[in-house]
This record gives structure tokens, C-alpha cells and sequence, in this order.
């Protein structure tokens, strides 16, 4: 009797109880797989779209924590051409030294260090440069960043000022000592530039990459730089050898006035395309031929000249260096300036997961 009832308590719990801790079990184990699936994949994906970097350097980063901090400390810069060793502090004071004006207030250079630091963590990820095989940025501007040694340049650079101005921006670069600004755990491609026109253009309207924390924001104070608003005047016969050394089979006959059609803005209103004499140019081409501060430029013509009227000045994607100062004299920190120009972003300690 006793056997009988200890096999239907047994039956029962076979039949009703297990199942349910099993399912509980179950359930909760799908939880957190699916959390975790996720959050891979789109570091993945992530990576990949916004650093372009393929799946070699994202298996690399994954594999050596500690040794990619290590790594990370020193970097090869081109001087002049000449390869040189140094920190990567060392090459951060450099870049905020070459690129911003060191009267800006301490918060805008603050975030110019971070934003320097991580593009140079940000390129020695990616690998060998071809330019430059031998290091991980160079000292050129429209390629890497602009970079002086401050140990024997400071004094050309500031004159009276070299000692308090070295120490100003010394002192950014210490307080914010290896921090980057990373997306999904990944160093950013973090460009900056002059000034934008009120709002920043995404990466997509300028270059053709969709990069998810380079998209258009407000930027507030573009005008207090002193290119913001330009103009250039070419005379009609001047723009058509331009333009004609450039793409022999336009037609730049008859009026000025009829040889610029379909202009296309991106939302921050900068010229992505236009037809110039039947033929369609990036926005980023035109700039480059003629020279022009900005993409955002209008054209206003007479019978024998062109005028191009620029707003902003730079490429106006990621942090405007004027929108920093600006928001620096309001009040923002370094990181919620940094986080304003690159959306969804965070500021860490390299190394940090
Ligand atoms: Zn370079």
C-alpha cells in the first residue's frame, strides 16, 4: 500500500511539478540568451558599418584586453614625415596644442583631448594606414589630425603665452587621461571641425557612410568663429577653366545663371549634390576645387561672375569646435559635449568593458 501511494506522489510530481520548474528553468535561461545574442550581433554589425573595420580587427579587439591597453599607451605618429614614438598622451597634447586655440575654455578643451586621443586609438585600430605605413596618424590635417610637438614648437605657436598656454593644455589632457569616447565598447571615428552652420551634417550626407553616432545635431555658437560666413567671387571666364580642367565635357555656354541646377541639400541644409553645366558634383567635390570654407554655400550669379556664400567652416560632421566652446561657456562638461556631437556615445577609460 505504502508502494502504491509513493508511485502516484511520484507520478504526480513527474506529471504536474517537474515540468514547471523545468519550464521556469527554461524560460530563464532564453531570457538572457536572447539579451545576450543581441547586444553581439549589433556590436558586430556596429563595428563593421561605423569603424569599417572588417571582421580581422574586430576578432583582435576582442582577443587582447589587457595587451591592447598596453598597446594603446604608445603610438607612431609622422612628424614632417618622420616616424616618431611617444605616448599617446604625449601625441593628444600635441593634437589639442595644433588644433584647437588654447584661450578656449577648459571644458571644450577637455573634449578636444578626448576627441583627439580617441581618433588616434580609433586609427591605430584599423591597421596599417597606406599613407603612412609606418605610423598610426600623421601630423596633415586633411588627412589625420594636426599634431606640433610642444616640447620645441610651443613658443612659435604662442609666443609670450608658450608657457601658460602649454600648461592649459597639458592640464585638458591630464584630466581627461585615456578616456575615448566609444560606441558599443569600440573606439570612434571621432572627427571634429571649425564650425558648422547651426546644425552638424551626418556622415552619410557627406561622405556616403552611414555612421550611427555621426548624425546631424544642433550646434549652437558656429558664428563666433571668424570664418563663419565667406564669400568667393570667380569670374565667369575663371570658373569655366576650373571647372573645365576638372570635367572637359561640361557646358558652361550662355549665362552664369543657367549653369547650376538641381542643388540638393542634406537636412543640415549643406550642398550634397548639383549640376553644374549638365554634369552632377558632390557638394564635398565642388568645395574642394574652388575652395570654399564650407558644403553649405549658396551661388549667386551676375552676366560675368559667381559668387559662392559659405556658412560654417570645415566638414561639419562630429564635434564643431566653436559649438564646443559655446557650450563649454554654458556650462556642459567635456562629456556631455562629447555626447552631444556623438550620439549614443559614451566616454571610458581605454580598456574598459
Ligand atoms: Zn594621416
Amino acid at each position: 500500500m505504502k508502494r502504491v501511494f509513493f508511485l502516484v506522489i511520484m507520478v504526480i510530481f513527474l506529471v504536474y511539478i517537474a515540468p514547471l520548474g523545468f519550464q521556469y528553468y527554461q524560460k530563464r535561461g532564453d531570457g538572457e540568451e536572447k539579451i545576450h545574442t543581441v547586444q553581439n550581433v549589433e556590436n558586430i554589425l556596429d563595428s563593421q558599418a561605423s569603424a569599417g573595420q572588417n571582421a580581422e580587427d574586430t576578432g583582435e579587439d576582442a582577443g587582447s584586453g589587457a595587451e591592447a591597453q598596453e598597446d594603446a599607451a604608445m603610438i607612431a605618429v609622422s612628424v614632417h614625415g618622420t616616424v616618431k614614438e611617444m605616448t599617446l598622451e604625449e601625441y593628444t597634447a600635441g593634437a589639442v596644442a595644433a588644433e584647437m586655440p588654447a584661450s578656449f575654455p577648459e571644458a571644450a578643451l577637455q573634449a578636444q583631448a578626448a576627441a583627439a586621443r580617441t581618433f588616434a586609438v580609433y586609427k591605430q585600430s584599423l591597421g596599417q594606414d597606406e599613407t603612412h605605413p609606418d605610423a598610426a596618424v600623421c601630423d596633415d590635417y586633411t588627412h589625420c589630425a594636426a599634431f606640433v610637438e610642444l616640447d620645441t614648437q610651443a613658443e612659435s605657436l604662442w609666443g609670450k603665452k608658450a608657457k601658460e598656454w602649454t600648461e592649459k593644455v597639458q592640464a585638458a589632457v591630464k584630466a581627461t587621461e585615456g578616456e575615448i569616447v566609444t560606441y558599443n565598447g569600440s573606439p570612434i571615428a571621432a572627427v571634429f571641425h571649425s564650425a558648422a552652420a547651426q546644425q552638424t551634417e551626418s556622415a552619410v550626407s557627406v561622405w556616403g557612410t552611414d555612421i550611427p553616432y555621426l548624425v546631424a545635431v544642433d550646434s549652437a555658437g558656429d558664428d563666433a568663429c571668424p570664418e563663419y560666413d565667406a564669400s568667393k567671387t570667380f569670374g565667369a571666364e575663371e570658373f569655366r577653366q576650373i571647372m573645365l580642367a576638372e570635367e572637359p565635357d561640361i557646358n558652361l555656354t550662355g549665362l552664369p545663371k543657367t549653369w547650376f541646377t538641381e542643388i540638393e541639400s542634406s537636412e543640415a541644409g549643406g550642398v550634397t549634390s548639383c549640376k553644374i553645366g549638365g554634369k552632377s558634383f558632390k557638394g564635398t567635390r565642388v568645395r574642394e576645387l574652388l575652395g570654399l570654407n564650407s558644403t553649405h554655400f549658396t551661388i549667386k550669379t551676375t552676366d560675368t561672375s559667381i559668387t559662392f556664400h559659405t556658412q560654417g567652416y570645415g566638414h561639419g560632421v562630429g564635434m564643431s569646435q566653436y559649438g564646443a566652446k559655446c557650450m563649454a561657456e554654458q556650462g556642459s562638461s567635456y562629456q556631455e559635449i562629447l555626447q552631444h556631437y556623438y550620439t549614443g556615445t559614451k566616454v571610458e577609460k581605454i580598456g574598459a568593458k
